[in-house]
């Protein structure tokens, strides 16, 4: 089930349900936030071609990023497969939704790398959770785009800015729910305007990350109270490079969909 957060004819955020086939998608909207209460449709229904669709889900507490968790990654960069998880947090003001716009600020300097990956969406408030058990605090998967400013990720030594800046972790276009992520492909896509077709330029497996996501969800958990709508994401393959104003970037996770967001200048 594919769960959508949405704004049509400028009302305020709601969700639904994204059903119908490719280019016929329908939203059958539910009251309230799935995440929170039962789904409940209200009957109506609202075509996706006229929904604006947004951040599938605005986290409460957090965003814990995993950072060379697929070798091939790690060896670009000059960097160790780290033995645990290399985590690291950026805040709920970070993200963005699905085509949102992403104004390059002047600071992050040339270096503006796009990474394509997978990101969880936690379900429920949970602890120290056992491997085995990690399908049951698991509310679904999206797409995230971890917009790092690589020159300052050297320099700054905190992550703050150069992953955390506002905008920089676009998530979406919806959370699907029912998803193995053991096995899924990821392909990035970077395209030079919005009506050229992106060229190619990560496409890995999630079968290739370091640790997994039951690995990395009872890592981080032993040290940090989940709670719902937090949202984990699970590291980027090999290929990440940098985005310039003007260039769309598309990450295309198997099973969810396609991210694409649209890199502008500061004062566009
Ligand atoms: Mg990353």
């Amino acid at each position: 089930m594919r769960i959508a957060r949405f704004s049509a004819a400028g009302s305020d955020p709601r969700y639904g349900v994204v059903e119908g086939a490719p280019g016929e998608e329908e939203i059958l909207v539910v009251s309230g936030d799935p995440l929170f209460t039962p789904l409940n449709p209200t009957g109506e229904r609202v075509p996706l071609a006229d929904a604006r669709l947004l951040a599938p889900v605005i986290p409460r507490s957090k965003v814990l990023g995993i950072g060379r968790n697929y070798a091939d990654h790690a060896a670009e960069l000059g960097n160790e497969v780290p033995a645990e998880p290399l985590v690291f947090t950026v805040p709920n003001t970070s993200v963005a939704g699905p085509g949102d716009p992403l104004p390059i600020p002047g600071w992050a300097g040339e270096e503006l790398h796009y990474e394509g990956e997978l990101a969880v969406v936690i379900r429920r408030l949970c602890k120290d959770v056992p491997r085995e058990r990690v399908g049951e605090v698991v509310f679904g998967y999206t797409v995230a785009n971890d917009v790092t400013a690589r020159s300052l990720q050297k320099s700054d030594g905190q992550w703050w800015r150069a992953k955390g800046a506002d905008g920089f972790t676009p998530l979406g276009p919806w959370i699907e729910t029912d998803l193995d992520p053991a096995d899924l492909r990821i392909v990035t896509r970077l395209a030079d305007g919005p009506a050229e077709e992106g060229g190619v330029v990560q496409d890995g497996r999630t079968s290739s990350m370091v640790h997994d996501v039951p690995s990395i969800i009872a890592h981080v958990s032993r040290a940090m109270t989940l709670l719902p709508g937090d949202v984990v994401l699970t590291g980027t393959p090999a290929g990440v490079g940098p985005v310039r104003a003007g260039q769309r970037v598309d990450v295309e996770v198997e099973g969810i969909g396609t991210l694409s967001t649209p890199f502008t200048a500061p004062q566009d």
